[in-house]
């Protein structure tokens, strides 16, 4: 099922005696979500992401704007007729109730032709428990359960009536970093296996550029990009993404452009040309350093970190906005730990400029 965001928008009244502002949590969105795929919602805590969330399942209602699920409009209809699964950090289950009846709760109201036997019920749980990997426990209750067993549960729940539309908000928050691993890979599978199509919302970049067929990035209630995690990591519209997306993050430096040369410091990085003479912020990747003793930026070596396939080269300079610079080169090269300095050449692939006060990313051709 497709969903259409239109305008949607959500305010909240200013609180208290000094917050009178009021706050627009969700503003203006206008997007579209495929049928069948996978979305990551992206961004800091309180970039409205969950209230996002609420606005697509009912739970909140809109300011403004629209919501279709493919040509209907659900705008005004309440959650229980939007037919939304959802999922939450907390799993929510009911402690004195097994795995069965957990999953079967959402059936157990239906009513008029859509009501179910016991036995139907039954099979429709055990069909979900499949899919989540859990017909082996249905007679547990949750204390019984894992953490990462018990967000399981939740989400057979959230599907044992075949929703039109999955909604999980920071569902893996709880769980301890390796079954958050293990888990994100059994909603990417299950999202496969059904087709569902899925909004996920995480403020954890790794999380939603591994297992989104497509992500928003969100700041302060706006959509600053979407894209394929791949393309939006290679191509960000401006600072804010550049910095949110990657591991280690891009670094970040003060430049300038002048004569057709970008400069940092008294270093001349590249020949670049569309670009007039300007102050401008450089952001590079850390797989965009290139160890070469001639290369034009030359760093204070803080130490180098050997990680397995790749290294680390931690090092500073005077115009770098972090205090340190983290670069990542191959392990083939050696890197002196003892040596104060370090030079790099860059790929101008991996490099890019913003703009000082918008952040607006700034095109260039090199060379
Ligand atoms: P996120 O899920 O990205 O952390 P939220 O959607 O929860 O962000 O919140 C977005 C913004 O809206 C925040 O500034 C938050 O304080 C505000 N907000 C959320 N819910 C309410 C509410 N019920 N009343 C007033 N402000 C709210
Ligand atoms: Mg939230």
């Amino acid at each position: 099922m497709k969903i259409l965001l239109q305008n949607l928008t959500k305010k909240f009244p200013g609180r208290g005696k000094k917050s009178t502002e009021e706050v627009i949590a969700v503003n203006d969105f206008t997007f579209e979500i495929p049928d069948g795929k996978l979305i990551g919602l992206l961004g800091p805590s309180g970039c409205g992401k969950s209230t996002a969330l609420n606005l697509i399942c009912g739970l909140q209602k809109p300011t403004a704007g629209k919501i279709f699920f493919g040509e209907d409009d659900v705008t005004d209809l309440p959650p229980e007729h939007r037919g939304v699964g959802l999922v939450f950090q907390s799993y929510a289950l009911y402690p004195h109730l097994t795995v069965l009846k957990n999953i079967t709760f959402p059936l157990e109201n239906l009513r008029g032709a859509d009501r179910l036997t016991k036995e139907e019920m039954e099979k429709r749980a055990l069909e979900a428990a499949k899919l989540v990997q859990l017909e082996g426990l249905m007679d547990r209750k949750p204390s019984e359960l894992s953490g990462g067993q018990q967000q399981r549960v939740a989400i057979a729940r959230a599907l044992v009536k075949t929703p039109r539309v999955l909604l999980l908000d920071e569902p893996l928050s709880n769980l301890d970093a390796r079954l958050r691993l293990q888990t994100r890979e059994e909603i990417r599978r299950i999202q496969r296996q059904t087709g569902v199509t899925t909004v996920f919302v995480t403020h954890d970049q790794e999380e939603a550029m591994s297992i989104s067929d497509m992500i928003v990035v969100m700041k302060e209630g706006v959509v600053q990009q979407i894209g394929k995690p791949q393309e939006v990591y290679d191509q960000p519209v401006n600072l804010f993404v550049a910095k949110f997306l990657g591991t280690p993050p891009i670094n970040v430096f003060q430049g300038k452009v002048s004569g057709g040369q970008l400069h940092i410091g008294d270093e001349v990085l590249l020949s670049l040309s569309d670009v007039p003479d300007q102050e401008v912020i450089v952001g590079i990747r850390p797989e965009g350093f290139i160890l070469r003793e001639d290369g034009p930026l030359s760093c204070d070596l803080t130490r180098v970190e050997v990680m397995g396939r790749d290294v680390s080269v931690v090092s500073t300079h005077p115009c770098s906005e972090n205090p340190s610079i983290r670069s990542i080169i191959n392990a083939e090269n050696t890197v002196d730990p003892d040596a104060e300095k370090v030079r790099f050449a860059l790929n101008p692939r991996k490099l890019y400029l913003f703009h000082p006060r918008t952040g607006e990313r700034i095109p260039f051709t090199a060379g």
